[in-house]
């Protein structure tokens, strides 16, 4: 299952589909942020990992 930006997947760590970077969420109440490697502007979608 992906997740896009913006989306509450809940605590965990997330890594872009389309490259290494990963995002850790440590509170339920954050959103995936744009990848940092990939940039703001792609349409970055994310999986557990
Ligand atoms: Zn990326």
């Amino acid at each position: 299952m992906a997740f896009s930006i913006g989306e509450k997947p809940g605590t965990g760590r997330y890594c872009c589909t389309s490259c290494d970077w990963s995002v850790t969420l440590d509170d339920a109440r954050d959103t995936l942020p744009p990848c940092g490697n990939c940039g703001a502007g792609q349409n970055t979608t994310y999986n557990r990992c």
